[in-house]
């Protein structure tokens, strides 16, 4: 049997229930820095800064 992950929010400590919450990415601009990420519960990452982003691969249509 598999055993289930239990995901933790990395800021506030919580449990992330499955199929909820957030992967927050830091990408430095200076490539050599890499990347670092944290696993947030829906609550935190919404209140962390950034804005939406659009999805990959396909241009926003302009409506019509
Ligand atoms: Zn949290």
């Amino acid at each position: 049997m598999a055993r289930k992950i239990i995901l933790v929010c990395d800021k506030c400590g919580k449990e992330v229930e499955e199929a909820r919450g957030a992967v927050l990415r830091v990408t430095y601009s200076d490539a050599r820095r890499g990347s670092k990420q944290a696993d947030l519960c829906d609550s935190c990452a919404g209140n962390m800064p950034g804005r939406a982003v659009a999805r990959r691969g396909r241009k926003p249509k302009s409506v019509a």
